[in-house]
């Protein structure tokens, strides 16, 4: 059976179960969230032994490099000596908050550290108690604060908190960035498809004004979807970004018709995306926010022609 040496613990991880599973197990509460892979909070750093290649999925190589690790998705075959990551972690302060629209409260971090990002890509936010939950960039990283779109969750302990109990410059600690899903520079003229729903606008409006901040030409469609017109947010920004630029097309999206203004698709957000956008084999192709819908896209839109290679991808799981 491996052991698992962590602080001044050691515990023997059982058939099948995870190093993070085995933490808990054993009473030590450390920060975790999605027990995925997908949101990377728990991460931590391998000081000695052999870590599965697949607990390391979506680390950048220099993290890899130095053995940090999700124990979520971790296995062992061999011992290991395990610390925290808390070196990664740079401290940062709540400086602003307002609502966006009945759920999706702004919230705008200053950190005391600049760390370079994309937009796009997503961070873990810690509490001073350890409570971990990632979310996106939803700006530009020029902009001297880290911008996050937080969809109120009823009974949700990260978001519920920062709506109503966080106080004013509220010492917080932010851990990234991960994930792939950003603009990057080349071919200009390629046609960008970004679609996702709720809170899945946060990184698709970074990934949007980052492509024509850096020039980009070609056809861009942006589809955002939401139950009713109550979950559309950003609403005139985009409207005034698809005026500005012309090779912008902003594609609202509802699911319920009720009191939905004449402009707006009504449809399954893929259904709508399918009907509108036909470039696939061309595209370059964004897709964030519910996990199952994502997912259902990805599938969908290979099958309609799209290349895997280009197609980014980040799911909110949640806990
Ligand atoms: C890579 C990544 C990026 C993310 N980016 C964003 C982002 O930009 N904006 C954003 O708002 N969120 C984002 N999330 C989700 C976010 O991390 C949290 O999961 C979410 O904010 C809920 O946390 P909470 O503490 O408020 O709720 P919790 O206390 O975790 O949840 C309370 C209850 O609600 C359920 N629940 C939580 N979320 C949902 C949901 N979406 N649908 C249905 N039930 C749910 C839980 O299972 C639980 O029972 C991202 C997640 C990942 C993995």
């Amino acid at each position: 059976m491996t052991q698992i040496r962590y602080n001044d613990f050691s515990f023997s991880v059982g058939p099948g179960e995870s190093v993070l599973d085995c933490i808990l197990r054993n009473g030590i509460d450390i920060s975790h969230a999605c027990k995925a892979g997908a949101c990377n909070s728990c991460m931590m750093k391998a000081n000695q032994g052999t870590i599965p290649s697949k607990a390391q999925v979506g680390l950048r190589d220099s993290l890899k490099e130095q053995g940090y690790f999700l124990p979520c998705v971790c296995f062992p075959d061999t011992d290991l000596v395990l610390t925290d990551a808390t070196e990664l972690k740079v401290p940062a302060r709540v400086v602003e908050r307002d609502m966006l629209s009945q759920t999706v409260l702004r919230v705008r971090l200053r950190m005391e550290t600049e760390i370079p990002f994309r937009a796009g890509q997503y961070f873990t936010l810690f509490r001073q108690d350890g409570l971990a939950r990632s979310y996106s960039a939803a700006n530009l990283p020029g902009d001297n604060w880290l911008e996050l779109h937080v969809r109120l969750i009823p009974g949700g302990k990260m978001s519920g908190w920062l709506a109503n109990q966080a106080g004013e410059n509220e010492p917080v600690w932010v851990q990234g960035p991960f994930g792939f899903c950003f603009y990057t520079n080349g071919n200009p003229e390629q046609p960008l498809l970004l679609a996702g729903t709720g809170t899945g606008l946060a990184p698709l409006y970074g990934i949007l004004r980052d492509a024509l901040e850096n020039g980009h030409q070609g056809p861009i469609m942006i589809f955002h979807g939401a139950l009713d017109g109550r979950g559309l947010y950003l609403v005139p920004e985009l409207q005034e970004l698809s005026q500005q630029y012309p090779q912008v097309t902003y594609v609202p999206t509802v699911l319920h018709p009720d009191n939905a203004d004449p402009a707006w698709e009504v449809g399954l957000l893929d259904e709508v995306v399918k009907r509108k956008f036909n470039a696939w084999r061309d595209a370059r192709i964004f897709l964030c926010g519910d996990p199952v819908l994502v997912n259902g896209m990805k599938k969908k839109f290979f099958l309609a022609g799209a290349a895997l290679k280009n197609i980014y991808a980040d799911a909110f799981t949640f806990s």
